[in-house]
């Protein structure tokens, strides 16, 4: 890759691939793959990695939101599209771009049906979701007997797979814990199958799920971060390839006199001859005012160089007294060596929040 002449975004597609392929060479050969693009892939594209996971052959996608389903139809992704969140006002859009609901309450399973009647909708397929312990979404265990008969009397919709979401699958300390949802889940699924007459996929695993919890992967996985280049374990981690680099450049170096401070609201004051370098990237760009005052660092010529004073909208300054660099030099806010995750440890966050906040103005290049 030539050097980085701006802030940019490095996707390595062929990590991607590297990334999905360990993930599936951990699942039964009729074990179903959906790979979670919501939040634009984690901040990576969501429609280059949808198209190449189709090319790939991933069977399923899940997003967050409609919008983002509309999107990656649009960019001409054919897979089924999962919309895990879908809200009410959208339901008709949903449906015009074969988008598939989850559904998680009675209220929106009425209303679905509602809308999906009215466009003459016959055996639409739904993904119901049972809330096993993560408290966020989902019908509880105790609803299981008034969906059932919401369903039987219905041709509207038909339920292609139930599914729930494990709260600690990374957490070995809460092995327990995930087990008893893991025990609840089939619990459910037992009841719901015979009530409905038929068994629809059933789907548990996140990506620590897929390491962690085999005798859990049912019909369906679905994987987000593993995707994307972490395993979420230092030993995990070794098997994955982010596949995001984000670079930017110098774009200035100065010399900061004993005393003087450098950036808003003068939260750094040196006491020292400092040398720092101003680069292109802030928090307006991803990276979060948390990141300030020598908690976040950058890679410049392979050395580390602490963020000094406040992260500005645009830019940061960064110490580079004892790096030996020039202005238009290239930096490495994460990537292949320092990671994501470990710059997100800095300021007590997570791989996550860090790749999916890198902002839509820095533009992605994908090699
Ligand atoms: N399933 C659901 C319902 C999710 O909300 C997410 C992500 O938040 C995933 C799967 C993917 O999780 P991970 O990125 O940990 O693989």
């Amino acid at each position: 890759m030539p050097k980085a002449q701006q802030t940019v975004l490095e996707i390595d597609l062929q990590a991607l691939k590297h990334n999905f392929e360990y993930l599936k060479s951990k699942l039964q050969s009729n074990t179903k793959f959906l790979a979670v693009v919501k939040a634009f892939a984690y901040g990576s594209d969501a429609h280059k990695i949808a198209q190449f996971l189709q090319e790939l052959n991933a069977d399923y996608f899940a997003v967050a939101y409609t919008n983002e389903g509309v999107e990656l139809r649009e960019a001409g992704i054919t897979k089924p599209i999962l919309v895990l969140h879908p809200q009410t006002v959208n339901f008709k859009v949903l449906i015009e771009h074969c988008l598939e609901p989850s559904i998680y309450s009675a209220k929106i399973l009425n209303e679905f049906i509602d809308v999906a009647s009215k466009e003459n909708q016959t055996n639409y397929p739904i993904h119901i979701k049972f809330n096993t312990g993560l408290n966020r979404l989902g019908f509880s265990q105790n609803e299981t007997d008034g969906i059932v008969s919401k369903l039987k009397n219905t041709k509207v919709v038909k339920t292609k797979s139930m599914f729930s979401h494990l709260a600690a699958s990374e957490d070995l300390n809460e092995k327990d814990f995930t087990i008893s949802q893991i025990l609840t889940f089939k619990e459910i699924a037992k009841s719901f199958e015979k009530g409905i007459g038929y068994k629809p996929w059933l789907h548990m695993c996140n990506t620590s799920g897929i390491l962690n919890y085999p005798e859990a992967h049912f019909d369906m996985v679905r994987s987000g971060i593993g995707l994307y280049g972490f395993g979420n374990s230092e030993k995990e981690n070794k098997n994955f390839k982010p596949i995001g680099t984000l670079k930017t450049i110098i774009s200035q170096i100065h010399t900061v006199k004993k005393g003087e401070s450098v950036g808003y609201n003068r939260a750094f004051k040196s006491d020292t001859v400092l040398k720092t370098a101003t680069l292109p990237i802030g928090h307006a760009d991803g990276i979060g005012r948390q990141y300030g005052k020598g908690k976040g660092f950058v890679t410049i010529n392979g050395q580390k160089a602490p963020i000094v004073g406040n992260v500005c909208m645009d830019m940061i300054m960064v110490d580079v007294s004892n790096i030996d660099c020039n202005e238009g030099d290239e930096v490495i806010v994460f990537g292949k060596n320092t990671t994501a995750e470990n710059l997100a440890i800095t300021a007590e966050t997570i791989s996550y929040e860090l790749i999916t906040a890198v902002s839509q103005r820095v533009k992605r290049i994908f090699t």
